[in-house]
């Protein structure tokens, strides 16, 4: 699926004032021109930064936020005080402005030039005090942003700006994202759901329904040269259980799974979603449920629920973006069964079928079974077990009044084999430990679904609730249940106070 992270920018504009006179303007500009250029040389930043200029007065601070608003390809934009700038002339285009902002606490010179510095330097150069006065009008006007601190060459300011820029295409992404439901949540399962209308409002992206009949014409149409096509690549990239290679009896499972792939991704193209779920009891005029096909198309970018989860869908898609480059891959997942073994005490993650083959360890090995549930059938899937390391999972619940980020920190470990359980599967212990973090999750009211990655860094989910303005719970080495439990009844009453305050 088509994404690129060079068709998007970020602008960067420069406080500054024209009390100084029109020379310090000049310099200004000249130095933020070269920082600009430096970022970009750098090499660590995902999205080009354009440069657009000092902004002098509260007219040039409202054209260009309205003119950031306006520009599909600018995803977010850095803010950066070289001069005092008086900031009652942000507060008009602070108001207008809609996307993600960074403010970028730096200075152009590195050190004090302590032989040589005078008054006019001091005039210059000032962004320490500078940037104190725009941070308190973006805290007077309650805007969400991330103040990034360090000097514009340093490795680590570029990690710190490169994670939220990941983040700001995500959450652009997110704005123009459909996401399709064959069939609607599973019947009586309550933290799947959710109300789509404030999904759409607070996070983006617009949920539609589709009948699983209009998918199976485009399952029906694909041919068998099509198929062919595929099973080749399937040959190359996975090793088959005997019973599924060409010419043994349950082959032709495989060969519905690989029209089902097709015929689903043309139907989502046509549809342009970037996201969908299915469901074990909608599959009328289809061969098995689509877990193959799932698992292949998580693969290359789509977001993926089960069971109607529009929800982790969509996170998955968003979390797709953040990491899209990185090492490492991410997946659905589903909290399976738990593994009582003392310090080692670990949930292993799986689901009926649908894993993304991205976060295996080795060659995924293609099987054919019956899957007991619904209407699900004779069911093609890839089977494999995660590679170690650490990661994230994350999930979004509705809390009725807010939507609720929770992100748990978790080690993925060796499980042992599963010879009776033909499923992909990971094997984790969640951080601090199996006992506080699943009973600070639990706690947290988040679901036995999941988006999980291995690439993506806590700081990209905190990043992703600050834009969004969503309430973030954060389950890791720090975590006991005595705080959790705390911070949850103290966003209860931010939560509820914090419209008023606006
Ligand atoms: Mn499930």
């Amino acid at each position: 699926m088509e994404f690129k992270f060079e068709n998007l920018e970020v602008w960067f504009i420069t406080g500054a004032q024209l009390l100084y006179g029109g020379d310090a303007v000049v310099a200004v500009d000249a130095h933020s021109n070269e920082m600009v250029k430096g970022l970009n040389d750098s090499g660590n930043l995902p999205v080009k930064v354009v440069y657009k200029g000092t902004a002098n007065s509260s007219a040039e601070i409202s054209e260009i936020m309205r003119a950031a608003n306006g520009d599909t390809k600018c995803v977010g934009m850095i803010t950066w005080m070289h001069t005092f700038s008086p900031a009652k002339m942000w507060i008009h285009g602070l108001m207008d402005f809609k996307k993600p902002l960074l403010h970028l606490h730096t200075q152009y010179n590195e050190e004090i030039p302590w032989a040589t510095m005078n008054m006019d330097f001091m005039n210059l150069n000032q962004s320490a005090h500078g940037d104190r006065e725009f941070g308190f009008i973006t805290s007077r006007l309650r805007k969400p942003r991330k103040v990034v601190v360090g000097y514009w060459k340093d490795k680590s300011t570029h990690a710190k700006i490169a994670t939220w820029m990941r983040v700001c295409a995500a959450w652009a992404d997110a704005q123009n994202m459909r996401v399709i439901r064959f069939g609607d949540n599973m019947n009586n399962v309550a933290v799947t759901d959710g109300d789509k209308v404030e999904a759409e409002i607070r996070l983006g992206y617009h949920v539609d329904n589709a009948p699983i009949a209009k998918l199976v014409p485009y399952v029906n149409a694909v041919s068998d040269t099509e198929i062919d096509a595929l099973i080749a690549e399937y040959e190359r990239l996975y090793d088959f259980a005997d019973d599924c290679k060409k010419g043994a009896e349950k082959h032709i499972s495989v060969r519905q799974a690989a029209a089902q792939e097709i015929g689903l991704r043309r139907f989502l193209e046509d549809k342009g979603a970037k996201a969908f779920t299915t469901s074990f009891d909608e599959l009328e005029g289809m061969s098995q449920l689509m877990g193959f096909a799932s698992q292949r198309l998580m693969a290359e970018g789509y977001g993926f629920g089960a069971e109607g989860d529009w929800k982790t869908a969509a996170l998955v898609r968003s979390m797709w973006v953040m990491g899209k480059g990185l090492q490492g891959g991410q997946s659905f997942l589903e909290d399976y069964t738990l593994n009582f073994a003392g310090a080692d005490s670990a949930i292993l993650q799986s689901h009926m079928l649908e894993i993304n083959p991205e976060i295996a360890k080795a060659k995924p090995r293609i099987e054919v079974h019956f899957l007991g549930i619904g209407d699900a059938g004779v069911c093609a899937r890839l089977i494999f077990q995660a590679h170690e390391g650490e990661g994230i999972a994350a999930t979004i619940v509705d809390m009725g009044s807010r939507f609720r980020m929770i992100v748990n920190e978790v080690k993925v470990i060796e499980p042992k084999a599963l010879p009776k359980l033909p499923v992909a599967c990971a094997l984790w212990i969640p951080e601090p430990n199996f006992e506080v973090g699943a009973g600070a999750w639990i706690t947290a009211g988040g679901t036995h679904h999941s988006s999980f990655s291995f690439s993506i860094t806590t700081e990209m989910m905190e990043d992703y609730a600050e834009i969004a303005d969503i309430e973030m719970l954060m389950i890791d080495k720090q975590t006991t249940i005595r705080n959790f439990k705390q911070d949850i009844r103290n966003n209860e009453v931010y939560y509820m106070l914090n419209k008023a305050l606006r």
